[in-house]
């Protein structure tokens, strides 16, 4: 997007140095570059993260997903003090969809994780923003191999459960936890089976006070639920569990599940395989989003389009005709460069 270059930036070579040292203001800003869409931005990104790949990967990577209200934001605050007392480093980071469409994000409203933000071995970062879902996943992923780099090992990736948005999330994480509530039928907490099929596993939150016989109800029924779907690919049984995020119980057991899923995924090579699928999935990720940005970025094309529109409404066209027309336009675009 132009040439404007900000003054406000460092070369590449200051930004790479800092997230391997692990200075935080460097990680934050070196995430503004690959958030950035300033043409000047993306070619130092390309550098910063071609630079520090070989230092990124050793995180495990965790998705969280559940509807709003759910507890997600209070459950990862005290799941993220459990690690950290573990002895690890963890990054948070969003995949929030609806920031691209309210400017500010409905994750950052609210004073989320004040525990977790003041610690110095935690990093949290909101969403990016931008005009596609995948154009935010592909931000969001080069913001985690960058935390990698800067030496945090365990990355949370959260999610707000409106759809697509998880589908990317387990696309680029290890292990898939869905936060659900007893008491309200899969509709109500707008959860497709799709999502139910990807989580290794549930959690019921608020089993505290009077919740707690409905939420164990509500585990057994999910266990089952469970069970119909065909066994992953991973060896591993999706597992069902309890827990108050606010009465911080069961938490500790979250954590110990989690763990035995690592030690089995590590044992079986599902673990290596699954990391290398994603990231050929992420190449074609990256190449859809490209091929859109070339296209719908060329003003000819705009222009063409917006005739066609027009043509198709005054039925002087068929819209398979139309796409054929802006395809062929195009390729005489590019064969001509
Ligand atoms: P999010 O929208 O999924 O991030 O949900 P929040 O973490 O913001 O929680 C939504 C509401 O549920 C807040 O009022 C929390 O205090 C409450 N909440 C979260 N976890 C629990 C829990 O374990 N038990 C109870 N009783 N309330 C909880």
């Amino acid at each position: 997007m132009g040439n404007y270059k900000p003054k406000s930036r460092l070369t590449a070579k200051e930004y790479i140095d800092g997230v391997l040292r692990g200075d935080r203001v460097l990680l934050s800003r070196a995430i503004t570059i690959v958030e950035s869409n300033l043409d000047s931005d993306k070619l130092i990104a390309k550098e910063i993260v071609q630079a520090i790949l070989p230092k990124s990967g050793n995180s495990f990577r965790i998705g969280i997903t559940g509807v709003p209200g759910v507890g997600k934001s209070t459950f990862i605050e005290v799941f993220g003090l459990h690690l950290i007392k573990q002895g690890y480093k963890v990054a948070i980071l969003s995949i929030d969809p609806s920031s691209q469409r309210s400017k500010g994000s409905i994750l950052g409203d609210k004073t989320r994780m004040e525990q977790l933000a003041n610690s110095d071995e935690a990093y949290i970062r909101p969403s990016a923003s931008g005009d596609t879902l995948g154009g935010v996943a592909n931000k969001t992923g080069e913001t985690m191999l960058l935390c990698e780099a800067a030496g945090y090992d365990i990355i949370l990736i959260e999610t707000v459960g409106v759809g697509q948005s998880e589908t990317a999330v387990h696309g680029m994480t290890d292990f898939f936890l869905l936060l659900m509530l007893a008491g309200a039928g899969d509709e109500l907490q707008g959860i497709k089976k799709g999502i139910m099929e990807m989580a290794d596993m549930v959690v019921i939150n608020k089993a505290d006070g009077d919740n707690v016989r409905k939420s164990e109800i509500a585990r057994s029924q999910y266990q089952n639920a469970l069970h119909i779907f065909p066994q992953s690919e991973s060896g591993w049984s999706p597992v069902v569990r309890t827990a108050s995020a606010i009465k911080n119980i069961g938490i500790d057991k979250v954590w110990e599940e989690i763990t035995n899923y690592k030690k089995l995924v590590l044992e079986n090579g599902y673990f290596n395989k699954n990391r290398n699928l994603q990231q050929v999935q992420w190449m074609y990720n990256n190449v859809n989003e490209e091929l859109k940005r070339l296209f719908y970025g060329s003003k000819d094309i705009a222009n063409q389009l917006s005739i066609l529109e027009k043509d198709i409404i005054s039925a002087k066209i068929s819209p398979v005709k139309a796409a054929q027309k802006i395809i062929d336009a195009f390729k005489t675009l590019f064969q001509t460069r």
